[in-house]
């Protein structure tokens, strides 16, 4: 290790596996967001191949630009994990096996039942400059070295081992840059589009403003992230970006739905749990995929009692009450604002719950008309003692896209009523 101040970082992923896109390199988003936090800038993410020249020559480049190089993966005991001969040509040193690495390597095994396989000997290999880090979840022990005055972590591949060993063995050696303090906040909304959101957020979206205020989409979701970098203690900091946060809730309130790590479904449960209310589902076009968003956030049980699955009209009128005049030929069918509101009450009270979710519409590719075109979904809630709210959608793209839209579009009535902020019309909602 060297003395020097952390201020910038490179991540470098090694293997073939993430060059040739088998594999998503999901360790450097969360590498980069952590250095983030911890106010050490990350000028580039570099991902080799697993061939020894090409990962020496990313090394010695990336060594001499930045403080801090943070690399994953090529850690392994097999002929293509290079990681080890990377390091070493770098450094200009040789490998040498590290004794405290070859028992800790047996010892993995050996606590399995097993006896360690004779190609695991390389992984106690270490550059003769270089630390050897423990790893407590593999056998693959990670790296420290410095190239020049660049600090370099090598950690293994399987996020699962590079996260513990990023906790234990990296964090606590890092020294971000003094007085500089780096917070950032993320706020979620849903059912407003990315532009119309910048429009409301006006000036604090300009880019010499602090906090810096930027907007992503995905999934629907669109986020409204702040970020502080600067010279204030991180309380004052944190006060800044309450006040930004406020701010955002003012001019986009009613479509921001939760913080952080919060989902939709995380935010439906909240409210519905701290009512003590409970919610069902009868379901046609999206399949039970309404049902499968209400049970992910664990804790669902308390808010979340079942659902209808009611694909073919038979099913809507056996489970759910629907009357067959609604579905018959000339009648309004049951891609309908009344049979979406007959699903919803049929749930309410044949579930037995507060709320009832309706959802019906056509996904396509096939079964769109010129009245009803592909991507028409009604939606429909039903509570106790109050008027049905029932919401037509005007959806586009591919049929998993409508779907799983259709999906959000119905977590988004539910949130409006739970939340009291009323019927607020969302994006893509044509009707009423
Ligand atoms: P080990 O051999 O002990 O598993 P390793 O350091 O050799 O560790 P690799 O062989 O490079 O690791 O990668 C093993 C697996 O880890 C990959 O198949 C992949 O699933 C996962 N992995 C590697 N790099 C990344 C990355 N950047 N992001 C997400 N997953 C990764
Ligand atoms: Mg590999």
């Amino acid at each position: 290790m060297t003395t020097i101040a952390h201020c910038t970082s490179a991540l470098l992923s090694v293997g073939d596996e993430l060059t040739l896109g088998h594999t998503l390199d999901t360790n450097s988003k969360w590498i980069a967001s952590a250095l983030r936090d911890l106010g050490i800038v990350t000028t580039e993410h570099v991902t080799v191949p697993d061939d020894l020249p090409a990962h020496a020559h990313a090394l010695r480049r990336l060594a001499s630009k930045v403080d801090l190089i943070i690399s994953t993966g090529g850690l392994g005991p097999t002929a293509d994990d290079l990681t080890r001969q990377a390091l070493a040509r770098a450094m200009d040193d040789r490998l040498v096996e590290d004794e405290v690495s070859l028992a800790q390597v047996r010892a993995w095994f050996t606590g399995r039942g097993r006896e360690m396989p004779a190609i695991n000997a390389v992984q106690a290999l270490r550059p003769s400059r270089a630390a050897a880090l423990q790893n407590l979840h593999g056998t693959a022990p990670g790296l420290m070295a410095a190239i020049d005055a660049c600090d370099v972590f090598c950690l293994p591949g399987p996020p699962g081992e590079a996260r513990p060993m990023w906790a234990s063995c990296v964090v606590p050696r890092l020294r971000p840059p003094q007085g500089r303090t780096v917070r950032t906040r993320v706020l979620h909304t849903f059912g407003i589009g990315e532009s119309d959101l910048a429009t409301r957020l006006g000036a604090m979206m300009e880019r010499d403003r602090s906090p810096l205020v930027g907007t992503t989409a995905s999934g629907g979701v669109v986020s409204c992230r702040l970020r502080y970098e600067g010279p204030l203690p991180p309380e004052e900091a944190d006060a800044l970006l309450d006040s930004a946060a406020r701010e955002v809730r003012a001019r986009a309130g009613e479509f921001v739905f939760g913080e952080g790590d919060a989902t939709l479904p995380d935010a439906v449960l909240g409210l519905g749990r701290t009512a003590g209310h409970t919610v069902g589902v009868v379901e046609s076009c999206t399949g039970g995929m309404l049902g499968q968003m209400l049970t992910e956030p664990a804790g669902a049980s308390a808010f979340f009692v079942g659902g209808l699955l009611t694909y073919a009209n038979a099913m809507k009128t056996a489970l759910a009450g629907v009357e067959p005049a609604l579905l018959g030929a000339g009648a309004p069918g049951a891609v309908s604002a009344a049979t979406a509101a007959s699903m919803a009450h049929g749930g309410l009270e044949r579930l037995g719950v507060d709320h009832c979710l309706a959802v019906t519409g056509i996904a396509g590719p096939g079964g769109g008309s010129a009245a009803k075109p592909v991507g028409t979904v009604w939606i429909a809630l039903a509570s106790r003692g109050r008027d049905a709210d029932v919401r037509r959608f005007r959806m586009s793209g591919a049929r998993s896209a409508i779907r799983e839209w259709a999906c959000k579009a119905a977590l988004a009535m539910l949130w409006q009523r739970l939340s009291g902020v009323g019927p607020v019309k969302l994006l893509r909602q044509d009707q009423p």
